[in-house]
């Protein structure tokens, strides 16, 4: 290969990484417009032919370069010879009685993330990864257990979208993106943006950004950075306590930077994007769900144009928090609603088939095997 089509890497440094077991083939998915065009233009191949490709692999859901029949057949096997479509494998696909379907994804590396295809209604929503692995440390959260390995490439975090939109009959399609997966998204920006461009992209998924939301414990220099990015992507900020103290608890990371400055973050971006923040709360029995917070959470809120979504907690196994009672659930949304919060108690799909993020990875890891759907 002459050329060098590829996306600069985002990845970190994999310990104990071989770098002469990973694939030699380039992973299309990384390569950009520009280094196809390249590419293309050294064998003598027009710029026309990186359309095709291209739509090929996001409208026409190609697997491999055999199937695109309108390229020359030269062509086809020059491709077949550098790039790989998809590099990962699924390690494990499960379905819930609700059609939620949960992908444990396992990279050209070893390293393991999971995506989830929600259908709910005429949506087809995909939650999707960024890292594998997370640094926030979020208590409650399988997926940070045992910290972050790496970025994802923007490759990685495309080849997640097609593979759930593969899993669509031909005449649905997409319509809904949320990075809200294993890992931080705003802590793989670049990786994160470059995916997000493509699947926005008419030319690409061809969602708009106002149906993609990227979730955040809320690093405010990258909410910034967000901001500048100029395009108006839903921002959702994982508050989880209303004041320092507890969210510290739950969310470690808090103890460097606190929720003022989180939420005048978002502030920042709701001024700047126009679009309505999402404030993300999980609810944890007898933890952050008492009468006493919802008061707090009420007064952190006023004067702030958000949705607050709520959601009960999923257990995890060997987490030592539980799923609030009924009661408190109902409280906790009384005390919200009389004082005029926008509130969203979201529905726990998926729940059979450890829908929340990093516990298909976990369970597998630590009981091996799960059948689909108990
Ligand atoms: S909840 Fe999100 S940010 Fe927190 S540890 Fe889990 S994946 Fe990371």
């Amino acid at each position: 290969m002459t050329s060098l089509p590829v996306l600069p890497p985002t990845q970190t440094a994999v310990p104990g990484d071989d770098a002469d077991a990973r694939p030699r083939k380039v992973h299309l998915l990384n390569v950009t417009d520009e280094g196809l065009k390249d590419w293309l233009a050294e064998r003598g191949y027009p710029a026309f032919r990186g359309k095709q490709i291209r739509r090929w692999l996001f409208s026409g859901r190609a697997e491999s370069f055999e199937t695109m029949s309108d390229l020359p057949a030269k062509l086809r096997s020059e491709l077949a010879e550098s790039f790989d479509i998809f590099q990962a494998s699924e390690a494990h696909v499960s379905t819930s009685r609700d059609g939620t379907e949960k992908i444990l994804v396992r990279l050209a590396d070893g390293g393991e993330v999971e995506c989830v295809l929600l259908r709910d209604g005429d949506r087809r929503s995909i939650c999707v990864s960024s890292q594998v692995g997370c640094a926030m440390g979020c208590v409650f959260c399988a997926s940070g257990l045992d910290g972050v390995d790496r970025n994802l490439t923007r490759g990685e975090i495309l080849e997640q979208m097609l593979r759930l939109q593969h899993r669509l009959p031909a005449e649905e399609r997409l319509s809904h993106i949320v990075m809200m997966g294993m890992g931080e998204p705003l802590a793989n920006l670049p990786g994160v943006l470059a995916a997000l461009d493509v699947a926005r992209n008419p030319d690409g998924l061809g969602i708009s950004p106002r149906r993609i939301t990227i979730s955040t414990v809320g690093l405010p220099p990258a909410i910034d950075k967000l901001a500048a990015s100029g395009v108006p992507y839903n921002l959702a900020v994982s508050l989880h306590a209303p004041n320092d103290e507890l969210r510290s608890q739950l969310v470690p990371v808090n103890q460097k930077i606190g929720i003022e400055p989180v939420l005048a973050a978002a502030d920042r971006y709701f001024a700047s994007s126009g679009r309505r923040l999402t404030f993300e709360y999980v609810l944890l029995g007898g933890v952050n769900d008492s009468e006493a917070c919802a008061h707090e959470l009420t007064r952190v809120l006023r004067g702030r144009t958000v949705m607050m979504n709520v959601i009960p907690y999923n257990p995890v196994e060997g987490l030592p928090y539980r799923t609030p009672s009924k009661e408190s659930i109902s409280r906790f949304r009384q005390i919200l609603e009389a004082s005029g919060v926008n509130v969203m108690f979201r529905q726990r799909k998926g729940d059979e088939i450890d829908a929340a993020c990093g516990q298909l990875r976990r369970n597998r890891g630590s009981i091996g095997e799960k059948s689909p759907a108990t």
